[in-house]
Formats: structure tokens, sequence, C-alpha cells
């Protein structure tokens, strides 16, 4: 898919924006200084696939906590900062690779420009934030005033000759990120981070975050996206990566293909897909599994994935790469479909 033109910028290992693959981030919900937990959460977010990490910094003692947090993990870590420019040279100094902060929160000039010549002479590029809830009280709440308020921020960064920058222009509401994203990818030349954020629980940030997000990365707009669940990170990971192995931006995830049953539905097939939804959205396979109900539609779902079952009464077909393979009892169902995928 051919995606907006922007600037590329170096985060660690990996390049966001040009045209390089949307990069998944996340963030800690740990306290920053508790190093040991905040190590461990980015191991397991890492697992699950993340690709770049975001840390709160609210104090000196997180800023600190940066550089052995650093030494530990092996994704691109971002100082997530408010107001306080000490913190961020202190995380320029821990070894970050991004800093995520708003220049025009910032008071003291002289500071900014401490900090920009730091992020030049280390190589980190700065993230510029805009939040709908958060503006400058010099703003009426508007799309416009949003891509104002951002024009503000990089203004002083500019002044500085620094361009070493993504953009982000957060919304609760869905048509409202896609909107101020599609207006600002006419306008900037950065990369952007897409999300929507505070979008709630699960199911709700899903669905907020597939609809925007999906639109906007159809239309080749965003370069990082992260998906903002009010649950364990590990969710937000993973419904990114669905997200956009359905857009066809990202290939090592398992697609699960299930029906919703029927009264046709001769077999208890709902543990059988919430086991294998569990287990599938640990790894790290493009292969496609399919978990039918019954004969009408099953077998043909069922051949057109690499492995799938079609449900009978109590028993189920087994099929791979389109073949019978052999009937199997659905208390084996689980066992035999996680041997066949350990096998792929
Ligand atoms: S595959 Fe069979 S059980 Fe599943 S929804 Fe279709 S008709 Fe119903």
């Amino acid at each position: 898919m051919k995606r907006t033109q922007t600037k590329s910028v170096q985060v660690g290992p990996l390049k966001i924006g040009g045209q390089n693959r949307v990069i998944i981030q996340s963030m800690t919900n740990t306290k920053t200084k508790d190093i040991e937990a905040s190590i461990k959460q980015i191991k397991a977010l890492e697992s699950a696939g993340c690709e770049v990490i975001r840390l709160a910094v609210l104090d000196m003692e997180d800023a600190k906590a940066l550089k052995a947090i650093k030494k530990e993990v092996s994704i691109p870590m971002v100082a997530d900062i408010h107001f306080n420019p000490d913190f961020a040279l202190e995380a320029l100094r821990s070894g970050v690779d991004k800093i995520r902060l708003n220049p025009g929160n910032i008071e003291d000039e002289n500071k900014i420009h401490e900090i920009v010549e730091l992020a030049k002479e280390k190589k980190v590029p700065l993230r510029i934030g805009i939040n709908a809830g958060s503006l400058n009280k010099k703003y009426t709440h508007s799309i416009d005033a949003m891509i104002e308020s951002a024009k503000d921020h990089l203004r002083i960064l500019e002044k500085y000759h620094f361009d070493d920058i993504c953009l982000s222009f957060k919304s609760s509401d869905a048509l409202e990120t896609v909107a101020v994203y599609e207006k600002a990818s006419e306008i900037f030349p950065y990369p952007l981070h897409l999300g929507v954020t505070e979008a709630g629980g699960l199911l709700d940030s899903a669905i907020k975050s597939s609809f925007a997000l999906g639109k906007l990365l159809d239309e080749g707009i965003g370069d990082t996206i992260r998906i903002s669940i009010s649950d364990d990170p590990i969710k937000e990971v993973i419904v990114a990566k669905k997200l956009l192995k359905t857009v066809g931006l990202y290939k090592n995830t398992p697609t699960l293909i299930a029906c919703p049953t029927c009264g046709r539905i001769q077999y208890d097939m709902l543990p059988i897909v919430k086991e294998m939804e569990e287990y599938l959205n640990t790894l790290d396979k493009d292969i496609k599994v399919a978990i039918m109900g019954c004969p009408v539609n099953g077998p043909q779902e069922a051949k057109r994935a690499d492995i799938g079952i079609a449900g009978g009464k109590d028993k189920a077909l087994l099929f791979k790469k389109g073949e019978i393979i052999k009937t199997i009892d659905q208390k084996d169902a689980v066992k035999v479909l996680k041997e066949e995928i350990e096998k792929m």
C-alpha cells in the first residue's frame, strides 16, 4: 500500500515515516521508577509484538530510572514528559530513543534550546503530541485549533533548526481523529503517530481505533500507531497487530476465522474458539485458522484456511491446506489444532 510520503526519523534501530512500515507502540502502566516492574512489562510487551515503548516520566527519579531500564530492554524507548525540561534533559542523558514533549508548555526558552541541542547531538527525535483535551487555553476546541497548536510548538523547534520530529493529534472522538489527521497529513511533512486517546475498554477502543486508524491507514496516513485501551497494555499490541493485518500492513500474526454459530451447530465450539484465540494471540506466524460450526459453510472456509475444523455431531473434520486429514473428537480439537500449528 502506498503510504503518504513523510520525513523519516530514526528511533533506535527503527525508521518511522517515509515509506517505512507502520510501527506498533504501547505505553507502560508501571511506575517508571519501579525499574524491575517496568522491565518486566516491557519484555512482555516486546514478546507480544510491541516495537516501541513509551514510559511516563513524572519526576527526576523516573528520569534517572530510564538508564537502568534501557540497559535491560531491546526495543526503543520513548520518554513521555510534560512541562519539566530537566526531566527531558535527564531522559536524553539516560539514552532514550525519542522524547514526547510539547515545547510550548516549557516556559524557559533557554531550556528548550538546551533540549534541542542535546537531542540533535544524540540524534533523538521529539514527538509533539496534541491532545484535544489539553489544548492551550487561548484556543477553543476545534480541529483547526489542534492544527494551530501544533504549529505553535513546531515554530519553537524550527527556530532552532530542529526537524527530527513526529506529530500526533489525539482525540477521544473517532470522527474527529480522522478529520484532524487527514488535515495534518496535508500540512505537515513530519511522520504521524496515530491514536484515538482515552478510547475506553477493550471493546470500545477496538471499535473506535479500528474505525479511525483503519480509515486513515487505508488512506495511506500514519507511520506509527498506539491503540489506547484501559486494560493490560498487551491487549493494545494484540489489537494493533490485528488492525494492521486487516488493512494489509502486517503479516506475522495469525488470522482466526470462526463462525458465530447458530441452531445448526452440533458440537461445543465456542470454548474451542476462546482457547484457540488466546493461543493464537501468542504466535507471530502468518497463518489462517478456521473454526467452523457445521457442514453448511464449514468445509469451504476450513478448506481455504491453512488449518481448520468443521464441526459435526460431537466431532469435527480436520482440514489442512484444503485437504481433509481426519475426523477428531471435539474434546481433542484444541490439542490437535495446536499440534498441527506447531508443525507449520
Ligand atoms: S457454519 Fe454452520 S453453525 Fe456456523 S453459523 Fe454457519 S450455518 Fe451456523
